[in-house]
């Protein structure tokens, strides 16, 4: 802290880093404090940074990597040395996989006593190194305002990620004068160095305008990417000028609203079997895009791929790649189109064929929906919560969403109509996210409600940040399915149920009709166990009105999912 006056009054690294933090612009930090980071935690709040505190890392840092996805802002995660880097590993991962701009900064043990088995003693820059852009760790005070400059640098240009900053103890305990430090930011601040990103030629925009112009059937794609570049309004032009129907990721749901006319969503694979052109924004053709290849594309497909990432671009190797910024790529193209129009028009016969299958699909889905079945099988409470949340009006709510059968069932029915407010378990797949997600949604966006809609197995694994959502008083609504289990109830055949421990619980159960909501109401928040339709709505009324913590405990029939939810053929 200062002592004596300004200029020559001495301030210690942890205040250095806290003032680089925010002369960066960091609002929000999330983590846990420990040795030897608590300091550095309290600087950052004195300077006006809010520090959310959890109990686990691995939840800070899923919080961590959310908030770099809503804001386009690097989510900065602090830990302790040692577990504490290695259980923020687990957000430094998911951020490097769904490319969120995140930066975690871990203390670590003093340099003058590495090797010797140090308290919480580990290389944390090699840990780290499967999971980062880029690393570095602070030797010296007269260091920081780089390191803190370079790792948000890096994290948030290009194509977005983890990035990690390592401060040993000696060097937090280190000391400068106020007038030294402030020197220091500037030139630091004259130093940054953002990654740049190659411009696509006029040539390239050209060759895309007239594939599409020359498809009979073509498709939009657009996913995370786009939401992170904010390219909404230009993917809206580019869909509504051309009458290209549209297909959003499970994260691009929401850029355009899923009601449009043109939401090819409902007829998702009559739309990836039979387009001959597909223009791809911001979204991998990884395995939630069943890689680009036959059977469930066809081979004759041309892709045209738009990606910050040229190595993206160069893995794919599609028809026609459009490297640079979503937001500005979709610009110039829209402009090209403008100057010379096309439009497909509803009576075109791939559009006719489109929107004839949404609306069969639609309607076969709401034959289903419309069922009241109770004890509750996944669809009647998800239209009934998916009514409650269309009844939310704007600004909708975030949604957070994690479980096998709970999500895949969340995916189809519950509806988006806002950019940027689905987060579920992405590209890895991550389970546990739940409650991080919540929480980094509820700060990055206090004007919105959160809902979480999650399976018990989901989440069990972040279960203890209800206590966080209730110190914070944060406007978040969970639900958790609570089919008793992974999966739900036991589907072992009878012959597998044998040896020594036969008779212990099957791996995938839990205990039955577990009373999560009354996890909550050990903290003071607010606690609803509901089994038919009324006592749902009532819940859920109460709780969205409330906007304060609750837990809404649904059972479910432990028998009404599948294993493995959709994705059984890997299990
Ligand atoms: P989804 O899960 O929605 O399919 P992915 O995470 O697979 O999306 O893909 C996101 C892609 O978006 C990545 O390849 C990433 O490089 C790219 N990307 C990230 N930011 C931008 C941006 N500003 N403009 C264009 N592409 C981007």
């Amino acid at each position: 802290m200062a002592e004596s006056t300004p200029n020559t009054a001495t301030i210690d690294c942890n205040l250095l880093v806290a003032k680089a933090l925010a002369r960066a612009g960091v609002t929000h930090m999330f983590g846990v404090v420990g040795i030897p980071v608590t300091s550095l935690a309290t600087r950052a709040v004195t300077l006006g940074i809010r520090f959310i505190a959890f109990h686990n890392e691995q939840s800070a840092g899923y919080a961590a990597s959310a908030y770099g996805y809503l804001t386009g802002r690097p989510g900065v995660l602090l830990t302790v040395s040692g577990p504490g880097c290695v259980h923020g590993l687990a957000g430094l991962s998911n951020a490097a996989v769904n490319c969120w701009p995140t930066v975690m900064i871990s203390g670590s043990c003093d340099q003058n006593d590495v090797g010797k088995g140090d308290f919480q003693e580990l290389d944390q820059i090699a840990a780290v190194k499967p999971f980062v852009k880029f690393s570095v760790k602070a030797k010296d005070i007269n260091e920081i305002p780089n390191c803190v400059f370079s790792v948000l640098d890096h994290a948030g240009s290009g194509r977005p990620g983890g990035c990690y900053l390592d401060i040993p103890s000696d060097v937090l305990h280190q000391t400068l004068t106020e007038l030294e430090a402030n020197k220091l930011l500037d030139d630091a601040e004259k130093n940054r160095c953002i990654e740049s990103v190659k411009s696509v030629s006029n040539d390239v925009i050209a060759k895309a305008i007239s594939a599409i112009r020359k498809a009979e059937r073509p498709l939009i794609v657009f996913g995370k990417g786009a939401a992170i570049a904010r390219a909404e309004n230009e993917i809206k032009d580019l869909v509504e000028k051309t009458g290209i129907p549209f297909l959003p990721t499970p994260m691009g749901k929401g850029l355009l609203p899923d009601t449009h006319e043109l939401a090819a969503t409902a007829a998702r694979s009559l739309a990836i079997g039979k387009c001959d052109v597909a223009i791809v924004v911001g979204a991998r053709l990884n395995w939630l895009l069943h890689f680009g290849e036959p059977p469930k594309w066809s081979k004759d497909v041309k892709f045209i791929l738009i990606d910050v990432d040229e190595g993206e671009i160069e893995l794919r190797k599609p028809y026609l790649g459009l490297v640079g910024d979503a937001k500005k790529v979709l610009k110039v193209l829209n402009k090209e189109i403008k100057d010379d129009p096309f439009c497909l028009g509803r009576t075109h016969p791939w559009i006719e064929a489109i929107t004839t299958k949404v609306k069969e699909n639609v309607s076969r889905m709401e034959g289903q929906l419309a069922k009241e079945v109770v004890p509750f099988n996944f669809l009647t409470p998800m239209r009934i919560i998916r009514d409650a949340i269309i009844g939310l009006g704007t600004p909708a709510p975030i949604l957070v969403s994690e479980g096998a059968n709970t999500m895949d069932v969340g995916r189809s029915v519950l509806v988006q109509t806002e950019p940027r407010t689905r987060l579920d378990a992405g590209t890895w797949g991550t389970m546990g996210v739940g409650l991080g997600y919540c929480i980094a949604a509820a700060v990055a966006s206090p004007d919105r409600l959160v809902v979480a809609v999650e399976g018990d197995s989901g989440f069990g694994f972040s279960a203890m940040e209800v206590e966080t959502l209730v110190r914070y008083q944060l406007p978040v609504v969970v639900i958790v399915f609570n089919n008793g289990g992974v999966y739900g109830g036991d589907r072992r055949n009878p012959e597998d149920i044998t040896g020594p421990y036969k008779d212990d619980p099957a791996p995938t159960s839990f205990v039955p009709g577990a009373a999560y909501h009354l996890l909550i109401e050990a903290f003071g928040g607010k606690g609803y166990l509901v089994g038919t339709p009324d006592e749902l709505k009532s819940a859920l009324t109460e709780s969205f009105s409330a906007r304060k913590p609750a837990v809404i405990n649904v059972t479910i029939d432990p028998y009404a999912g599948a294993e493995s939810g959709r994705m059984q053929h890997k299990n």
